[in-house]
Order: structure tokens, then sequence, then C-alpha cells
């Protein structure tokens, strides 16, 4: 099981097969992790693992060689933990955001999309931080946006019950997609699987150097 499995999960009780040594750094390898691998914009959970009664911390979840996800702990002595019972936490209030705003991203990109009247590139940049979440394009591209209008249109889908969808690709089930409405975007990051989960946002949006940065706040 992983965090794709089921996004909402907060706890698991699990074993830790071994340990993997990336870059110099011992990682932990669980037989079932609910903390999600950074990438594609949105930061890497964090929490706590129980291990025979101690407490240690998740510092990091991140992808081994072959894209599965390993942890970076706190642990003294991972070796040390190998093949025992291991109980989960995450930190669910860090993680929830995540999903809200990254979720929030993709609708946002959508919408601009259909406000310009043209697709558009994936942005230079996007990244979810711990309370708001950027995209920045290419100034030429989006040169025309009106960004009171986007937060307008943005609000009014995020008040309705509207469904968000992901799935594994059929051939390689590390390649996922996320839809909401007819809108279709190829990403492997943990989204809400309602919009009405995320409540009214803020947009901004500025230049500099060329390129346009809409900013998302939650709240
Ligand atoms: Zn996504």
């Amino acid at each position: 099981m992983n965090y794709h499995d089921d996004n909402y999960c907060r706890s698991c009780d699990t074993i830790v097969r071994g340990v993997k040594v990336l870059d110099g750094q011992p990682c932990l390898v669980l037989a079932d992790t609910i903390y999600y691998a950074q990438g594609g914009g949105q930061k890497s959970d964090r929490g706590t693992l129980t291990i025979a009664g101690r407490e240690y911390r998740v510092l990091k979840s991140v992808h081994d060689e072959n894209g599965d996800p390993v942890l970076v702990t706190d642990i003294p002595d991972p070796d040390a933990c190998a093949g025992m019972p291991v109980h989960c936490e995450l930190d669910w209030d860090f993680r929830y955001t995540q999903m809200k705003l990254h979720t929030c991203l993709h609708l946002m990109h959508c919408l601009l999309q259909k406000q310009l009247g043209h697709e558009l590139d994936n942005p230079l940049t996007s990244t979810i931080e711990a309370d708001f979440a950027i995209n920045k394009y290419k100034n030429a591209m989006v040169t025309d946006a009106d960004t009171e209008e986007l937060e307008k249109e943005l609000n009014a889908l995020l008040a309705q019950d509207i469904e968000v969808m992901t799935w594994a690709d059929e051939n390689d089930a590390r390649y996922r997609y996320w839809k909401c409405l007819d809108w279709v975007i190829p990403c492997g990051g943990i989204h809400v699987h309602n919009l009405r989960e995320i409540g009214s946002v803020h947009l901004a949006s500025h230049t500099k150097k060329g390129n346009r940065t809409f900013t998302v706040t939650l709240g």
C-alpha cells in the first residue's frame, strides 16, 4: 500500500523492509508507506515513526532509483530496525494543505487556458509551500490574463460539489493522471477528491523579469 491507494490515510502499521543508501544517506524502506515522496512541486510528507516503543521523525520521503518512496529519518541506527514492526503517523495538516493547494494550481491552470482561449505549456515553475502555491509562466503566454476574473471563476468552482479523479496509466502504474470536469493533466501528485474541500482562495499575480507568477492562498 502507498499514498496513491488512499490519499486520506493518516496512519498505518507496517514493517521495516530494510535500509537503502541514497547519496550516502541511509533511507528506511517500509513495506507500506503513507508519506508522499517529493515531486511535481509538491513537498515531501513528514511525520513520525514508532519502532519498539520509541518515536522518530520522518524528515523526508524521497524516490529511490526505481521511483519507490524511501524515508530519511532521525533514527540513529536504521540497520537495526530491519524487519521490525513500525507505526506510521503523517503530519496531516501539512499534507492536507499541500493536497488543496496542489489541486487548486491544476484548476487555475485549466481556467487560465480557458480564459486565454489557447493551450499553455507547463508552468516554468510550480511550487507548493506550506501555506501558498505558485505557478510561474512566460509572460508572453499569459499577458492578457485577467487575475480578478480568474479568481472569481476559481472560487465559483470551489464552492461546488465537483469530483476530482486520479488514476494510474494502464501500462505504467508510476505514470498518473488528474481529471476534473473535462480537464485532464498528467500528474503523480496527491489531490483532494472534491473541490469543495479546498474552500475559497485568494489569487494574486505579478510580472517580473518577463515571467508572470500567479499565487494561490487558501481561505
Ligand atoms: Zn497534481
